[in-house]
């Protein structure tokens, strides 16, 4: 990690990651994780603005969060270290399990952990590169407001309101959804198929399910209702309606794939999230309790997921100036309704 994103971190209040403090292996995982993410900003450059670099780290913190800024005039990505170990560990432990996913065998639940853990992973960092193609981090600079996109802490200026914050973090959401099925998750396949749904669904299903569950569970771990009278006091939409608007994303975004009927995608992302559940269950040692989502998928719920999405029709126009590469087609992003 180099010295401008040390200065970033200072900036945004973290400690970055000292890799020296770290295991062996950790200090591998680190370097590949480093290698990915880099590989994954490039490629992604390569198709909007050839050899835009983004600074991308890890900070020291064992939540998951991340963040990400376009400070002096450079796009920074920081994601913390606990967004490593939290989701390594809650994937290895549930595949150790011989009484969870009793459909993967033996010899493959060592790599269907890693699968999850690479894929869960990977949605935070697509998240934060949303941030910075969309232009979402150039709106804060040019309002004047905290340069900084965090994930966990809120704003105080008010200088943008909530609902664009939410707004914005709804456009992240559908960035990272649609650019997952662009990674490794489209080549590099779930180590096993699960005979029922592929017959069910069609193939591929195996794959689309364990997507879903992978991005569902970082969501569940934040273990929040969708409090629909207090949602607009907040910087993010809840937890529990992310993961509504995340389900929205990937089913268009299966279905443009041209694979799954969008019904059919729907149903097979429902399957990923309700093993989600099952996982953090187990993960947090509590009852299993799809309460929150269930709440969220509401007729309220999608009143909300619509307020959010007539916002990102008044923000786009301001947005798509600051994308990186300049104005796109919409080519990804949300299950936009009108
Ligand atoms: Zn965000």
């Amino acid at each position: 990690m180099t010295d401008y994103f040390d200065r970033l971190c200072a900036a945004a209040g973290v400690i970055p990651l000292d890799g020296n403090c770290l295991s062996v292996e950790d200090r591998q995982e680190l370097l590949d994780c480093l290698g990915q993410f880099t590989t994954y900003a490039r490629l992604h450059a390569s198709t909007r603005k050839p050899g835009h670099e983004i600074e991308i780290g890890f900070f020291d913190a064992p939540e998951v969060n991340a963040f990400a800024a376009t400070w002096h005039g450079q796009d920074g990505v920081a994601i913390s270290w606990g967004v490593v170990t939290t989701l390594r560990q809650a994937f290895m432990s549930a595949l150790i399990s011989p009484d969870y996913f009793t459909w993967i065998p033996t010899e493959a639940r060592d790599d269907a952990a890693t699968w999850l853990y690479e894929c869960s992973k990977f949605f935070v960092f697509l998240h934060e590169l949303g941030h910075v193609w969309n232009g979402h981090t150039s709106l804060l600079v040019q309002r004047g407001v905290s340069a900084f996109i965090e994930e966990i802490r809120a704003f105080g200026d008010g200088t943008l309101g909530n609902l664009d914050r939410q707004t914005m973090e709804m456009d992240a959401d559908g960035f990272a959804s649609a650019n997952i099925f662009n990674l490794g998750v489209a080549t590099h396949k779930f180590p096993t198929n699960h005979k029922g749904i592929e017959e069910e669904f069609g193939p591929g299903a195996t794959q689309l399910a364990m997507v879903s569950l992978a991005i569902y569970f970082v969501f569940r771990l934040f273990d929040a209702a969708a409090d629909f009278d207090d949602e607009e006091k907040h910087a993010h939409p809840s937890p529990p309606l992310r993961q509504l608007i995340i389900a929205g994303a990937l089913a268009a975004a299966a279905h443009n794939s041209g694979v799954f009927e969008e019904k059919n995608a729907r149903q097979v992302i429902f399957h990923g999230m309700t093993a989600a559940e099952e996982v953090y269950a187990r993960y947090s040692e509590k009852p299993i309790d799809g309460a929150a989502f269930q709440a969220a998928a509401s007729l309220e719920g999608g009143k909300y997921v619509r307020k959010l999405l007539r916002r990102w029709h008044l923000l786009r126009p301001q947005l798509d100036q600051l994308k990186r590469g300049g104005i796109l087609p919409p080519t990804q992003e949300i299950a936009d309704d009108g």
